[in-house]
């Protein structure tokens, strides 16, 4: 499996419950290594516009208002099989779902309020880490 990248966000509720490094410290224990790093405050716009892909769904305004109520912090996750191991160690969408150990199981209160985003594929990680990264901006 060759290197790849993938994006990673640590969402609002979990930047608010202060748990930033335990959540990046599961990255590098894992084999995954920081590649770009930013921490933002999105509009409600600009998650709308992250999220597209979620525009037909009920849930869309409520992601977008979520995703828009407090800093987020956006990663380039380098590592092997990056975009995949990432999804794992994320665990399910829906807490109630995810595997003990995970990410989500530890830190997330609800199915929108999931503490992590991954990227599910790579190709969606190459559109997702423009989305928020200069090319420039991204260390090997
Ligand atoms: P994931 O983040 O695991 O890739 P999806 O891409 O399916 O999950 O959904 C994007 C985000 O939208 C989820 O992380 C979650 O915050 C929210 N979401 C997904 N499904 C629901 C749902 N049924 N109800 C509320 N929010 C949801
Ligand atoms: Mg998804």
């Amino acid at each position: 499996m060759p290197v790849q990248r993938t994006l990673s966000i640590i969402k609002p509720d979990a930047v608010a419950k202060n748990v930033i490094g335990d959540i990046i410290r599961r990255f590098e224990e894992n084999g995954l290594s920081v590649a770009a790093m930013r921490m933002t405050l999105l509009t409600p716009a600009e998650a709308g516009r992250f999220y597209a892909v979620h525009a037909e769904r009920p849930f869309y305004g409520d992601l977008c208002s979520f995703m828009s109520s407090g800093p987020v912090l956006a990663m380039v996750l380098e590592g092997k099989n990056a975009v995949k191991l990432n999804r794992e160690l994320m665990g399910a969408t829906n807490p109630k779902e995810a595997e003990a150990g995970t990410i989500r199981a530890d830190h997330a209160d609800s199915i929108d309020a999931n503490a992590v985003h991954g990227s599910d594929s790579a190709e969606n990680a190459a559109t997702e880490i423009s989305f928020f990264f200069a090319g420039l901006d991204i260390q090997s």
